[in-house]
């Protein structure tokens, strides 16, 4: 099995966390430099019997430079065409509107996207459970994980998940 997958969110809700923990340290990450319009490789993640590379969606996980413009552009793009994208969020903090921000620039796309609640061992469990139902009234996720990008927590398990868009 191989496919493509994107990480967006929030900065500071751990998409490089997760990235380092699923990749290893040595990876580069470049999610944080200027926006481009190019696709961006973060990594591939290469299992027994399967392969998962990781690319960047330039205009998403940047609400400050023009959304609405940027999105219908990356919705249309090849940046989009990925298997399944993972919305992470930071499930410590209450929903707020950078969040809800992103997912309505998320309504028209086609793409299956997952919920991943990062930081869950920040989290009260009902905190996180409250939050988590918000989240799914906002948007149609396909499925909803929770993890510890920094623990370690639940990683392989969502692992598993992406494998099931492919
Ligand atoms: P990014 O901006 O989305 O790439 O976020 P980073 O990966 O840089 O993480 C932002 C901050 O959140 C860093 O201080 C991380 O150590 C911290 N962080 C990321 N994931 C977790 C997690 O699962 N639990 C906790 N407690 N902190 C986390
Ligand atoms: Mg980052």
């Amino acid at each position: 099995k191989s496919g493509f997958v994107s990480i967006i969110g929030r900065p500071n809700v751990g998409k490089s966390t997760l990235l380092n923990n699923l990749l290893g340290q040595k990876v580069a990450i470049t999610s944080d430099k200027a926006q481009t319009t190019r696709t961006k490789i973060h990594g591939v993640l290469t299992g027994e019997d399967y392969q998962i590379v990781f690319i960047d969606t330039p205009g998403i996980h940047k609400p400050k430079h023009k959304l609405g413009e940027a999105m219908v552009k990356a919705a249309k793009s090849s940046t989009l065409d990925v298997d399944v994208i993972l919305f992470i969020t930071d499930i410590s903090q209450p929903v707020g509107r950078g969040d809800q921000f992103i997912l309505e620039g998320l309504q028209k796309v086609k793409t299956p996207v997952v919920l991943v609640a990062n930081k869950i061992d920040q989290t009260v469990e009902k905190d996180a459970k409250e939050r988590i139902a918000q989240l799914t009234q906002l948007f149609p996720f396909k499925d909803v994980i929770a993890i510890s990008a920094l623990q370690g927590v639940n990683t392989q398990g969502l692992v598993k998940l992406i494998l099931e868009f492919f």
